[in-house]
């Protein structure tokens, strides 16, 4: 789908569910459906600065935790290291650098029967799964060729 059209549908959304839409809680979103790189809360903060250079690290925190309790910012935890935010789009997959920690969507379908497949073995009521693929990213590939 579109960028833009992402960005009405979050917008309606957060109005529907009575959340006020403030000029940063809007570039917040509009950042996380543009950059497409995971960005953790501290990036976004350094990226939007220039524009609201009143807006703290806690502001954009505050604004990524009603996001995602809207149900369309999610937080993608690894263990110790700073959780990265993703704009919640239909089901993807996420292909992570072991070197540099990149973050890339990989869209695929199907694996939705995997859910079924849980259920019905073990009984559970199913809400979600989370897959992650591991691997050298092309440009750490590249810099590991140069040096090897
Ligand atoms: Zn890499
Ligand atoms: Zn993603």
């Amino acid at each position: 789908m579109h960028q833009h059209a992402h960005l009405k549908e979050a917008i309606a959304k957060l109005k529907q569910v009575g959340i006020r839409i403030t000029p940063q809680r809007h570039a917040v979103l509009d950042y996380l459906i543009e950059a497409k790189s995971h960005p953790t809360a501290d990036e976004i903060y350094k990226s939007l600065e220039g524009t609201f250079p009143n807006m703290s690290v806690a502001t954009v925190y505050n604004n990524l935790r009603v996001l995602k309790e809207a149900g369309l910012v999610k937080e993608l935890t690894y263990g110790d290291a700073s959780s990265r935010f993703d704009f919640v789009t239909d089901d993807h997959y996420h292909v992570i650098c072991v070197d540099c920690g990149k973050i890339v969507d990989f869209e695929c379908d199907g694996l939705g029967e995997i859910e079924q497949l849980a259920q019905h073995k073990t009984g559970f009521d199913i809400t979600h799964h989370r897959m992650e693929i591991y691997g050298v990213c092309p440009i750490c590939k590249e810099k590991e060729e140069v040096v090897g």
